[in-house]
Formats: C-alpha cells, structure tokens, sequence
C-alpha cells in the first residue's frame, strides 16, 4: 500500500498507450479498432495488439459488430466493468458516505452512516472510517470484484505523505488514516489515498459532470466551512503545502460576522453551515452546542420552502457572499464554470438565485455524493493514467 498519487509508469511507453486506448473507450463506447486507432494516432497493429492486451485483462470487453459499415463488420469495443471495483469515502463532520464504482464509472454501492465527528473519543475517527472501509470492501471482494483502489476525503489539508495536517471541523491535526485503514483491509496492494474533499468534488465534475472533460473548473463545496477545489489547465491545482483552496477565509468584509478564525467577515461567517444555522434558526443552539447538523440543515430547506423571513434573509445573505468569492475566483482563474455541492446542494433553490446575481457567471449543483463519487473515480483517474492493476 502506497500513498502515490503521481504515476510513475508514465515513461513506459506501453502503459501510456494503453492508458490512451481506455481513456478514449470510456469517453466514445461503444467504438471500433479503427476509431481508436484515428483519434489516438497510433497505427492499426498496435492498437489491435493493445485491445487484445486490454481484453485479456478484462478491462475493455467487445460488444458485438457494428451495423452500418461496409465490408467485414468491426466489432466495437466498450469498457470491461464487472471484474474490477474502486471505492471512495466521504469524511464529513456528521457522516461517513462510501460509494463504490466498476470500471466504467456505474455505481455498485452508496452507504451513509453518522458518524459523531467533533464528538469521537481519541483514536476513535480513524477506527470508524476503517470499519466502514473494511466492510465495503469485503462485500466488493465476497462478489467476486478486485479493489483498484480505495480513497478517503476529508474536509481538510493533506500533505503530500497523505497525513491529515488539519481538518479543523473534526477537531484532527497531523492524523494519519492509513496505519488502521491497513490494519481493516489487511495490508491491501492496490493503493490507498487521503485527499481533500474539495479536490474530490471538481475530480468528479471534471471527470462525469455537466462539464466534464473542461480543463479550467472550480468546485466550491460547503460544510462546516467552505472548501474549493481547482482544475487549472486540465490539472489539479494543490498548492505547495495542499492547502490551495481554503477559500473559507476570504476576507469579504472586514467588519462583518466574527469568524472562528479570528478575523471578522470572512466567506466562511456567512456561509459556513454553522455561522449559516446561527443566522438562519436563531433558536438552534438553545439546547445546547449542535454536533449533528444534518436536522437542522433538514429543518433550514423546511423552513426557507415554507417562506420564513429570517432563514430567507440568512439564505440570501450567504448566497450573495458565495457569488462574491464566486467573482474572485473567476477573476483569478478565469473557469469554465463553478459548481456547487455539499451543503450547497440541499440548499440551491434558495441560494442560486443571490449567488447568480452577484457572481454573473452560470453556477449549477452537483449531486449530493460528489464527493464520495470523485473518491472513488481517483483510482480509476490513476489507471487511465497509467497505472493498469497488475
Ligand atoms: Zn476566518
């Protein structure tokens, strides 16, 4: 098991080729020898060698003869999904989601289970996430599946030897997953990957999204606070210290709301879930500190459909702050798009409209697994990129 996530087989000129010839099958499947051979630039035998490597390790399978050509029939070729799994799982601060996808990016599992983030006792989180862990993998492998690779998100920074350097909503700084992640899956030799979940989210979006394939996307997800992930020029753009894209504390303005950092009216004072349920329920907090949100997120989007004035308020408050650092970063970057997703997506209806307004850029939601999603497609990112199981 290791942390890499940059493939080292790229100079193997044949595993680069074989990267290409999956990479254009999942894009244009069903397709033949010969589109291949035309969209790629390499010559007809090698590819026909190439898919017959690609069909003896049951990454691609053949899906019967095309039906309009002249002469003798091509038979057309299309991902191999069935023998092969890759998992992904969402840490967030009060749930842990697993998703599993085959080959061909269709999804095979979706758990969600709570999980008391700030509330986990000492060496507890890690034994959560690695039972979770170990459980989808061991229902993926009883069917017969292989693990291609396994990724966990976490809202917060990963330095580049995959230790969590803070993820402050959960309370974890320099925490390393990966001792009880080995200890559950028994030493696993596909690779396991601590990420961003920010990262993950624009993974997905630029992978299977409404704008996949664009090379310059931005993923702002919310929380507990608010996280972007950046694809620059086709590339994941990480930082020095994989801290790029802690937008939560752009300061807006700078006599607004105190922020947990300090500062005052940073994006994260209007927009993170807390400072949010703060405005929106302003009797949410009578019974105590919340360490569940997901009820009073639930009871936010009941409230805002049901016209309340001061979740409205509070609604529309955030989204103008959201569309402002929406601004900042196209100005920056210069995206495609920006999407939103995480709390953002349960919340939409009501903060679209002010984020629109203030950002003058189209916005869309994505799907509320993103992140788990994104997870799971790293290790599928990584073999079309090179890194065929061996
Ligand atoms: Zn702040």
């Amino acid at each position: 098991m290791s942390g890499n996530r940059v493939i080292s087989s790229l100079t193997d000129v044949r595993a680069t080729n074989l990267a290409a010839v999956l990479r254009h099958v999942r894009v244009h499947a069903p397709c033949s020898r010969t589109d291949v051979a035309s969209a790629t630039g390499l010559n007809k035998a090698t590819v026909t060698s190439l898919v017959g490597e690609l069909l003896d390790r049951r990454l691609l399978r053949e899906t019967g003869p095309a039906g309009n050509r002249i002469g003798r029939p091509a038979s057309l070729l299309a991902l191999e999904g069935r023998p092969f799994a890759a998992v992904g799982i969402e840490v967030a601060v009060d749930y842990l989601t697993a998703v599993a996808v085959d080959l061909s990016g269709s999804r095979l599992l979706s758990w969600r289970r709570s999980f008391p983030g700030l509330g986990t006792p000492a060496g507890r989180p890690e034994s959560a996430v690695a039972a979770l862990a170990g459980r989808v993998t061991a229902k993926l492998t009883g069917q017969g599946r292989r693990i291609l690779g396994l990724t966990v998100a976490v809202p917060g920074a990963v330095a580049a030897d995959d230790t969590v350097r803070f993820a402050p909503h959960l309370g974890w700084a320099d925490l390393d997953l990966r001792p009880a992640l080995a200890k559950a899956l028994h030493d696993p030799a596909y690779d396991v990957v601590i990420e961003n979940d920010a990262n993950l989210a624009v993974v997905a979006e630029h992978r299977s999204g409404t704008h996949a394939g664009a090379p310059d996307l931005i993923a702002l997800l919310g929380g507990a606070g608010v996280g972007a992930g950046i694809i620059a020029g086709g590339r994941l753009v990480r930082g020095d210290r994989g801290r790029a894209g802690r937008v939560g504390h752009l300061q807006l303005e700078p006599g607004g709301p105190l922020c947990r950092c300090g500062r005052h009216g940073c994006l994260d004072a209007y927009a993170g879930l807390p400072a949010l349920i703060r405005a929106a329920l302003p009797d949410a907090a009578d019974d105590g500190p919340i360490t569940d949100y997901a009820p009073e997120l639930a009871r936010l989007a009941t409230m805002a459909g049901a016209g309340d004035p001061t979740a409205l308020a509070a609604l529309t408050t955030a989204g103008r702050r959201l569309g402002q650092a929406v601004s900042l970063l196209s100005d920056l970057l210069d995206p495609r798009a920006v999407v939103l997703g995480g709390t953002f997506t349960d919340l939409a209806p009501w903060l679209l409209p002010a984020v629109e307004a203030e950002a003058k850029l189209t916005v869309s939601i994505m799907d509320p697994a993103a992140v788990a999603t994104g997870a799971a497609a790293l290790a599928l990112e990584n073999l079309e990129a090179g890194a065929l199981p061996s």
